[in-house]
């Protein structure tokens, strides 16, 4: 590691990364924010500029492997490394199999899943050659629990916490810390721009769904409201894994995601919880 350890972040147009970007410039990391379109970069850049800190924009499109090979190299090409990675963009779907196309399904993994095997690949051997690094994904309630008319969008989070924990003691043999952060509700633009991006999956609702999907909207938006965490908050736990002496694996962000994960651990059946989920939206 340098004197100033380099950061790359992605996914900062908006929410968690933005404020990720922010925190870690705070916390003394040189930080590169990655973004897939870069005229979205004035956000960040005014946030960074009234708080006296400096960030560097950089393309990156994780759905697009070649995207995100130019950009490590170029960062590494700059500034000798990467010390950190944040795999954060992320995308969502409402939708339940029968809604969901091709299109969607291959876009929430390539953006969920790929996008983070890729960028991984491509920063790992410069990892391994230092002796040292951390890589921190954030994953989601949805990567360790199932959830209803989130078919597409827990298959990829379940995908990325598989990776993560297979690849994990690997890595800290040489010297890599990985670690995955699992928020629950986070009251960033995620869900506008899932239900924006849902909207064809809404419109092919038809009985039996669109009742429950019904139901689940109104619960879902109980949830946000009730128990909905800011993308600063986030990114505090984010910033504060990242400079932790040992780093814990995983780190769940709020306490009704360790409910939740400690009441699918305590029935190793898995029945508990799909017949509570089919009942509350089967009703
Ligand atoms: P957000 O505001 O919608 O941010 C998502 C970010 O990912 C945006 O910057 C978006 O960029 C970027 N992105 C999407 N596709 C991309 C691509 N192909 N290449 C590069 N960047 C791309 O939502 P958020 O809440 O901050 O989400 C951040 C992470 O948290 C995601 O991994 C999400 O799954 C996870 N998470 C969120 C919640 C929640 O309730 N919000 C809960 C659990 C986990 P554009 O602006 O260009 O679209």
């Amino acid at each position: 590691m340098g004197e100033v350890p380099v950061a790359l972040v992605t996914g900062c147009s908006t929410g968690i990364g933005l404020h990720t970007a922010l925190r870690l410039a705070q916390a003394g990391y040189r930080v590169i924010a990655t973004m897939r379109d870069t005229t979205r970069k004035v956000d960040l850049l005014e946030a960074a500029r009234s708080a006296g800190l400096e960030i560097e924009i950089r393309a990156l499109d994780v759905a697009d492997a070649s995207s995100i090979d130019v950009c490590i190299a170029e960062v590494i090409a700059a500034h000798g490394g990467v010390d950190l990675l944040i795999n954060n963009a992320g995308a969502g779907l409402v939708a339940s199999i029968e809604q969901t196309s091709d299109d969607a399904l291959r876009r929430i993994m390539e953006v969920n899943f790929f996008g983070v095997w890729n960028t991984v690949k491509a920063v790992i051997p410069h990892m391994r050659a230092a002796g040292s690094g951390r890589v921190i994904t954030v994953t989601s309630i949805g990567g360790l629990v199932g959830q209803p008319f989130n078919d597409a969008y827990c298959a990829s989070k379940f995908a990325v916490e598989g990776f993560m924990e297979s690849f994990a003691p690997l890595a800290l043999t040489m010297g890599i810390r990985l670690s995955v952060v699992a928020p629950g509700p986070v009251n960033s633009a995620f869900v506008a721009n899932v239900r924006s991006t849902s909207r064809d999956a809404a419109a092919a609702m038809a009985p039996p769904y669109d009742r429950m999907l019904d139901r689940y909207n109104e619960l879902s938006n109980q949830t946000f409201a009730g128990m909905g965490q800011t993308p600063d908050e986030i990114a505090q736990i984010i910033v504060d894994l990242s400079c932790a002496d040992d780093p814990a694996f995983r780190v769940l962000t709020a306490p009704m995601v360790g409910a939740t994960v400690s009441a699918k651990a305590s029935d190793p059946t898995g029945s508990g919880l799909i017949r509570s989920f089919a009942q509350v939206l089967g009703a």
